[in-house]
């Protein structure tokens, strides 16, 4: 796909979204980082509704302690692998407070040590809590980009590192929630409905599913 043409679906997007955001709910880094920790194969709404009854008991990293492992598990059981998440949960928010001051560190390497914290969760924390550039690939971006041709790759790393490269600097914040929503409610991934895709003319799939009534 050409420069000229990328830009024009990062303006589309842009016009039709100006400020997209994730559909977590959260109200500080603390709560966004257990959020996406606790959303990994799970919906953003089943982790919502579990987080609106968690997060006024539990909101930092020292009342997540206090709150305990199994009261955790009660919270998050409706969530898939609610007990291995529970068990990263209260890890990670040990090593926040030996280690960080109960704070979320604004820093990849140190975000990716936290357990149940991989690259893509520490990309969605830099860019949604703190505004940095990065770009996440996730299942959605990932099937997008490829789809599209906006920016193939074999695996999620190389969709990133060729996102990084070749988005402009000014859609790099949000271009992660763009292709997201695009692919969560538009690009699926069963039956793309490129009948009320505002991009189709610049897709460059070769498959465009259009209903047949
Ligand atoms: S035209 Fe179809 S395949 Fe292309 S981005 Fe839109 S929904 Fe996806």
């Amino acid at each position: 796909m050409n420069k000229q043409k990328r830009i024009a679906i990062l303006t589309r997007l842009r016009d039709n979204n100006p400020t997209p955001t994730t559909e977590l709910t959260f109200n500080s880094p603390f709560e966004l980082l257990i959020s996406v920790l606790l959303s990994a194969q799970a919906t953003d709404i089943s982790v919502n509704k579990a987080t609106a009854k968690l997060y006024p008991v539990a909101n930092t990293a020292e009342k997540m302690l206090e709150l305990g492992l199994d009261e955790i598990k009660r919270y998050i059981k409706t969530i898939g692998l609610f007990n291995t998440k529970a068990k990263n949960i209260i890890k990670t928010c040990q090593i926040l407070i030996d280690k960080y001051n109960g704070e979320v560190p604004e820093n990849r390497e140190a975000l990716e040590s936290l357990p149940g914290v991989g690259r893509k969760t520490a990309n969605v924390v830099l860019n949604t809590a703190f505004g940095w550039p990065t770009i996440a690939v996730d299942t959605h971006i990932f099937r997008v980009c490829n789809r599209t041709n906006f920016a193939p790759g074999k695996n999620v790393i190389e969709v990133e590192q060729k996102l990084l490269t070749v988005v402009p600097t000014e859609f790099k914040v949000d271009c992660h929630h763009w292709f997201i929503l695009h692919g969560r409610y538009t690009c699926i991934a069963r039956k793309p409905r490129c009948g009320a895709c505002i991009i189709e003319d610049l897709c460059e799939f070769n498959d465009k599913q259009h209903p047949t009534t």
